[in-house]
């Protein structure tokens, strides 16, 4: 391994896996750190789930994910979180950092949640989500993580101890060495970490050219544009283009979605018009879950016979407020969840190899029911979504998809993707 990769999220960990897999490195991902011996690969992802847990554990989590990697050979470490740096004055971004950089015994680092391409961009310090300032974007209403400052320097200043600077677009758009020279010079003035401006892509390759001595890049999913490269120039990896196919798995493949999100709602809608397709409903579950798990396991079994099916909690937004107010947010969130993986796991049972599943929290929902440890990194199905194959036994081919991404015809490509 050369890159080693902790991301505070599951998807997330995906969406990186992804970028880097495209560019040429071959990535796995993991979830947590595994029990088994480190998978080969160029990269490694560890999948936490740390973002809005309390800043100490984090830190635990986040240093032990280190540990394992760089006894596992990484060269350097990279610590992903969301492009819209959902974080709190809490953390969990600057004391997970700032752990990291003691852990490895550096004194500098970088961030920059930016993706160009998706639609953030950072400007003197100040991160924008497509036209708008984060603290004007939805972002601001999170319930988790509510953004309502867009300056990155003041975001993190409050989360460390230590000094945060800026290098600006101005020095970011002359190009590698500018960039690299304004990191020594900021941590000669005893700056810890600093924001990186970015507004094209272009920027990303050229910050990530001259973060190649750092110990570690603390950024979003596009901040690992540029790294690949530096991996190649030193010889470490050999030139490759995006990901060899993953095998084949056939078999019946079924659809699980308890995203919420309105992409996902279109590819539910989709899918349902031309395939079997059966909602879960929340209430019946509430009374009895067994009995609701094996009566849609019995149901999948009759449709997969004869081809896909889809099952699905997701429902708009009118009537997931009418189950919360009934059943309790989390509590719904958590028994739908369960409940979805209970169903893969029987269909597993059952013989069924191949899952797409819609979520972000259902996903790490099914992939835990299905005992998977660690993912091998496929081709890309739709931006930020790759095909996956599960290591040990049995394999499973899996599409992954956070709530937002793919789109209206998502469920039937991914399918045709894995098969
Ligand atoms: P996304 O990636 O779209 O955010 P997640 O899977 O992360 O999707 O989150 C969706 C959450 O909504 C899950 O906890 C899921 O169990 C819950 N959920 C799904 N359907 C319903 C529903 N009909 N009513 C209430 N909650 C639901």
């Amino acid at each position: 391994m050369i890159l080693g990769c902790i991301a505070d999220d599951f998807t997330g960990a995906t969406d990186l896996a992804n970028t880097l897999t495209r560019r040429g490195m071959h990535t796995v991902q993991t979830i947590g750190i595994p029990k088994a011996a480190a998978p080969e690969a160029d990269a490694i992802v560890v999948a936490l789930k740390s973002r809005t847990i309390p800043a100490a554990e984090a830190v635990q989590q986040s240093l032990d994910a280190c540990r394992w990697l760089k006894a596992n050979g990484a060269k350097q470490i990279f610590f992903k979180y969301c492009s819209t740096f959902d974080s709190t004055d809490q953390g969990n971004i600057g004391p997970v950092a700032d752990a990291l950089l003691d852990e490895l015994q550096s004194p500098f680092t970088i961030a920059c949640p930016a993706f160009p391409e998706n639609g953030r961009t950072i400007y003197l310090g100040h991160l924008f989500v497509g036209n708008e300032l984060l603290s004007d974007s939805s972002m601001r209403n999170h319930p988790l993580t509510p953004m309502k400052d867009s300056n990155l320097v003041r975001v993190l200043g409050k989360q460390t101890p230590h000094k945060v600077g800026l290098v600006p677009w101005k020095i970011v758009k002359q190009g590698a060495p500018a960039i690299a020279e304004a990191f020594a010079a900021l941590e000669a003035e005893g700056i810890r970490h600093a924001i990186v401006d970015a507004v094209e892509d272009k920027d990303l390759e050229n910050i990530g050219a001259a973060s190649s001595a750092l110990a570690l890049i603390t950024g979003g999913s596009g901040m690992a544009i540029g790294l690949p490269a530096n991996f190649r120039v030193a010889r470490l990896i050999p030139k490759r283009e995006g990901a060899s196919a993953v095998p084949k798995i056939g078999g019946p493949g079924i659809v699980l979605s308890g995203s919420c999100s309105a992409a996902t709602l279109g590819q539910v809608a989709a899918f349902a018009a031309k395939h079997p397709a059966h909602a879960i409903d929340p209430v019946a579950l509430a009374a009895a879950p067994e009995k609701a798990v094996a009566e849609l396991l019995g149901w999948a079994r009759e449709k997969l016979k004869k081809g896909p099916a889809l099952i699905y909690a997701s429902a708009p937004p009118e009537r997931v407020a009418a189950i919360q107010a009934q059943l309790g947010r989390e509590q719904a969130g958590t028994m739908i969840e369960h409940a979805l993986g209970a169903i893969a796991s029987g269909l597993a049972d059952q013989g069924v190899r191949r899952f797409v599943v819609a979520g972000g929290e259902t996903s790490g929902a099914v992939v835990s029911a299905l005992k998977v440890e660690a993912l091998e990194i496929g081709p890309q199905i739709a931006p930020g979504v790759p095909a996956c194959l599960s290591y040990g036994s049995p394999r499973y081919a899996l599409a992954l998809k956070s709530g937002n991404f793919g789109g209206p015809q998502f469920f039937t490509e991914a399918l045709k993707a894995l098969a």
